[in-house]
């Protein structure tokens, strides 16, 4: 079982090696779905695993559970060994926990590739609601599942969208386009 303290990874230097580097952005995206969704039970998370046994990507997604409120955050994956804990990560800036209650209208399941899902999570613009919504996208067996109400998907595709305007990376750009595209396209679906 691999235990982390989170404070051990923030504000990492600017010299810190890639691998580093990598495992601390796992470890915070950890963080955020399990403090974005269900607490209490353990769910499936649209994260994918770090782990290539034999140079292969696992196929398995990160199952996060936050059993208490203020418990460490446990973790495992789907398909392989690979587990671990972490501590410390109350009032990190991977901490989603809502801070308030809000109000909340119908409740849409959108089914999204992996690859949108993943576009989602490298928006670097967020406000924290939208970011509790792409941290609590739960794996799927045909890709993963956004839950959002019309306005959460209405914020979201503005988001992508300012963020599309201006990237100037042309690869990423079309990650973020075909993000645009698919919540568009579950946005007429629902009929708003
Ligand atoms: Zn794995």
């Amino acid at each position: 079982m691999f235990v982390t303290d989170l404070h051990h990874f923030l504000d990492l230097p600017e010299d810190t090696p890639g691998p580093a580097r990598r495992l601390a952005e796992h470890l915070g995206n950890i963080v955020r779905a399990a403090t974005a969704g269900d607490a209490a039970t353990a769910w499936q998370t649209a994260l994918p695993c770090r782990r290539r046994p034999a140079n292969r990507r696992c196929p398995g997604r990160m199952i996060v559970q936050r059993a208490e409120p203020d418990a460490p955050i446990r973790w495992n994956c789907s398909v392989c060994d690979d587990d671990g804990v972490i501590s410390n990560w109350k009032d990190t800036p991977f901490d989603l926990r809502r801070r308030q209650l809000t109000l909340a209208g119908d409740v849409h399941q959108i089914l999204i590739a992996d690859e949108v899902a993943a576009a989602l999570r490298e928006l670097r613009l967020l406000d924290p609601d939208s970011e509790r919504l792409v941290f609590a996208i739960r794996g799927h067996t045909d890709g993963a599942i956004l839950t959002a109400t019309d306005d959460d998907l209405d914020e979201l595709i503005g988001a992508v969208a300012a963020e599309a305007n201006h990237e100037s990376n042309r690869r990423r750009q079309q990650r973020l386009d075909a993000a645009f595209d698919a919540l568009n396209a579950a946005q007429t679906a629902n009929g708003t």
